[in-house]
């Protein structure tokens, strides 16, 4: 049970919990330890609970074995997790009745448009980097057309949110991300309305991951007020990108973890995220790493960058 707060004596807040949430498109590398290690340790640090889900709804992206192989890594560098991993793939009807909320409040539409009509129609680019949606099916199909996706209306005012890392990010969704796509035309349901749905039935109330994601968490906001659903904390890491400035990802084919590497790998991801490292630590034992890594972890000295450049000695770890 959570004790009251010293400062204020309320009743305290509930205990954390907090998770790791991969896509299995691909073996473990450097970006995504980074991720696990950093959500895993400020779980432990405020003695919370840490649960992992695989984010498998995308069936074209997934590689055979990805979720078995990523688990085993974790599981093999000392990562401790609570309960059984969840598995997107198996809770589609939760995300169909959200979906089918969504649509008795009018929150969302059906839209006929392919990705190329929406680019050659489009005269702005999203924060995603794509084309802004220029709203050709907001306010209804045209003639003939057959609905293909259904999109979430961007709402047209500013929010903000206080990241624990980054500070205050602010973001209007109607003119930064434009109306966006909750059930693609694949049929398959996306990532944004997946995580607001489970983070929300796996009770997590501290979201840590990679800062690649800052830019989805007003849109997450947004559906966790339309669903009546509580809104975590979030916490933004730095991202491994190569000397290109390209993301480290499991599409681009940057390489997997050496496990066998043991604390000398998890050191690298700690020093990384700004941790300060005893010497020797490299070379304990991974118990040893562990109480000593959830002992000394600061998310105060995480740098407030979302993209740091990985130096040649880690690159490729
Ligand atoms: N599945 C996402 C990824 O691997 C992470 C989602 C999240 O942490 O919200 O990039």
């Amino acid at each position: 049970m959570p004790l009251p707060d010293p400062l204020t004596g309320l009743a305290a807040r509930a205990p954390y919990r907090g998770r790791f949430a991969p896509s299995p498109t691909g073996p473990l590398h450097f970006g995504s330890l980074v991720a696990a290690l950093g959500s895993c340790l400020d779980a432990r640090a405020q003695r919370g609970a840490w649960l992992l889900r695989i984010e498998d709804l995308d069936r074209g992206r997934a590689a055979p074995d990805a979720a078995r192989r990523i688990l085993q890594t974790l599981e093999s560098l000392g990562f401790e997790w609570d309960g059984d991993a969840l598995y997107q793939s198996g809770r589609i009807d939760l995300y169909r009745d959200a979906l089918a909320r969504l649509q008795g409040d009018g929150r969302v539409f059906p839209c006929a448009c392919s990705r190329s009509e929406v680019e050659a129609r489009s005269r702005r680019r999203s924060v995603d980097g794509g084309a802004l949606y220029p709203g050709t099916c907001r306010d209804g199909l045209p003639v003939g057309a057959v609905a293909r996706s259904w999109r979430m209306r961007a709402p047209d005012r500013e929010f903000s949110f206080i990241d624990r890392v980054l500070g205050e990010i602010r973001q209007n969704p109607a003119r930064e991300v434009g109306d966006f796509v909750l059930f693609r035309a694949d049929g398959e349901f996306a990532y944004q309305l997946a995580v607001v749905v489970d983070d929300a039935a796996q009770g997590v109330n501290a979201v840590v991951r990679g800062a690649d994601l800052v830019d989805s968490t007003v849109r997450q906001i947004h559906l966790q007020e339309c669903l009546g659903l509580p809104t975590p904390t979030y916490a933004h890491l730095p991202v491994a990108v190569d000397r290109a400035g390209q993301k480290l990802s499991k599409q681009t084919r940057a390489e997997p973890v050496d496990a066998s590497r043991g604390a000398a790998l998890l050191v690298e991801a700690l020093r990384f995220l700004g941790q300060s490292v005893p010497e020797d630590l490299a070379r304990a034992p991974l118990s040893e790493f562990w109480s000593q890594a959830v002992a000394g972890w600061s998310i105060r000295s995480v740098p407030k960058k979302r993209a740091i450049p990985l130096t040649p000695f880690i690159e490729g770890a």
